[in-house]
């Protein structure tokens, strides 16, 4: 990828950088903050409605990824690929698991050691904050999974102001806000609750490595938002607008109480940021923007796996834009190896430090990979090329000339077409089949396809 610019990164000389106050050089803090189904567009730094001052200086101070990618197109299946750091389908994780706290076979395989699970062996206090959907049965449980503190809900979204009262049946959407297993009252609009349990935590574990996991449901369904965040937007017309724009919005404050939070601490320089959606807007049932990309949540089009992505570290990470693909499975080894931890050879990601700090000019991935539904579509990247089969013929897309993958280049280039479809196939060797089917509204649940392996 030659017309590939890496701009301005450059690690400052350490001495500058360790000199003075209280900075660790080893074992910065590490906050992973994820939000859910908010589109390539819908930030202030690469779009046109979203009004995101937090996350645009959390871009402008740290590096802005351009070829952002996460493992999937909808939500469990690229929080499995990121906490194991390894492909989801290597596993069977390749749908969304039916909230269902009394079966075990639905959750992430606990052959799988998780990103929580590393960084606490590497000394960090690990909390998760937000959506898990992972798993709603006890063994699956985050507490279970790596993390010494859990604040959040297990399902896959939740009402944005309620829990289930008492006596009334209780649902995915309606489950207790829970701290480590014990409910916790809602007091106000759960992104808000969401952004104060993270600040408190910061507050709590300053005094040591941290690994934060905050995991937002929001922009994703329902569309709820409190008054406070809608007022900034009732100049626009359309009220979906208003409620979609004000979930993001926040999403946005609580970024910057967060950053305030790190700031007051004199954590800045010692916590690195990760920010990214896991997964693309659902333009066609809402008002997400995905522009310029083609398609939507659930598609293998950019438009379902682009996302918004940053990394922020200032004093270490030199403010920039970085345009060489990158995956949600690079968190892990990134993450494991600033904490002084244990790679496992398992792993599928990258370290990008090297990368990022101008080490390495090379590009981190020759080839990334999508499969959706068992292999019914999929897609893979190579360079500027990109091989896709969402529809029922397979296109080949010149993702340099072409974001919006509008001209299909398969004919001209049957050579190429050729070599990408090997390469996936050869990676699709080492898949296995979902292990179970995503939730349909309204039928009943099939039997696993096939039962983990006791544990
Ligand atoms: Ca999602």
């Amino acid at each position: 990828m030659r017309h590939v610019i890496l701009i301005i990164l450059f690690v400052l000389p350490q001495l500058s950088v360790f000199a003075s106050g209280n900075m660790r050089k080893d074992k910065p803090n590490i906050i992973v903050i994820l939000t859910d189904d908010q589109g390539y567009a819908d930030v202030g730094f690469q779009g046109d409605q979203a009004k995101t001052p937090h996350l645009d200086s959390l871009a402008k101070d740290g590096i802005r990824f351009t070829n952002g990618y996460v493992t999937h197109p909808f939500c469990s299946p690229m929080r499995a690929g990121f906490m194991a750091g390894r492909y989801q389908h290597r596993f069977g994780h390749e749908n969304n698991p039916t909230h269902l706290p009394n079966d075990s076979t639905l959750g992430l395989p606990m052959s799988e050691v998780t990103i929580a699970d590393s960084m606490k062996a590497a000394g960090y206090h690990t909390i998760a904050v937000g959506k898990w959907h992972l798993g709603a049965h006890p063994k699956y449980h985050p507490n279970n999974r790596g993390f010494d503190d859990y604040f959040g809900f297990l399902g896959g979204g939740h009402d944005y102001f309620k829990v289930a009262k008492k006596g009334q049946k209780v649902v995915e959407y309606n489950i207790p806000i829970e701290h480590n297993n014990k409910p916790v009252p809602m007091e106000s609009y759960l992104t808000d609750m969401l952004n104060a349990a993270a600040v408190k935590f910061i507050n709590q574990y300053k005094g040591q490595p941290f690994f934060m996991y905050l995991a937002y449901n929001a922009p994703h369904t329902p569309y709820q938002c409190s008054p406070k965040y809608i007022k900034r937007f009732e100049h626009l017309k359309d009220p979906k607008l208003q409620i979609y724009l004000g979930m993001i919005a926040a999403v946005d404050d609580g970024v910057g109480q967060v950053r305030a939070a790190l700031k007051a601490n004199g954590l800045t320089e010692n916590t690195l940021i990760i920010y990214l959606s896991d997964n693309g807007g659902q333009t066609k049932f809402n008002v997400s923007k995905n522009t310029p990309l083609r398609g939507r949540k659930g598609n293998v089009y950019e438009g379902g796996v682009r996302v918004p992505f940053v990394m922020t570290w200032p004093g270490m990470l030199e403010p920039g834009v970085y345009h060489q693909p990158v995956s949600s499975l690079d968190i892990y080894p990134t993450a494991v190896s600033l904490a002084g931890g244990e790679i496992s050879r398992r792993l599928e990601g990258v370290d990008l430090m090297p990368y990022l700090q101008g080490k390495n000019k090379n590009a981190p991935h020759d080839y990334l990979y999508w499969r959706v539904g068992g292999g019914g579509r999929w897609a893979v990247r190579h360079g500027k090329w990109k091989l896709a089969k969402e529809t029922q013929k397979i296109e080949l897309f010149n993702l340099e000339e072409d974001i919006s993958e509008k001209v299909d280049l398969a004919g001209q280039h049957p050579d190429v077409v050729r070599s990408l479809k090997e390469a996936y196939d050869l990676w699709n060797k080492k898949n296995i089949q979902p292990l179970w089917e995503s939730p349909k509204p309204g039928k009943p649940r099939k039997p696993p396809v096939k039962s983990e392996k006791k544990s």
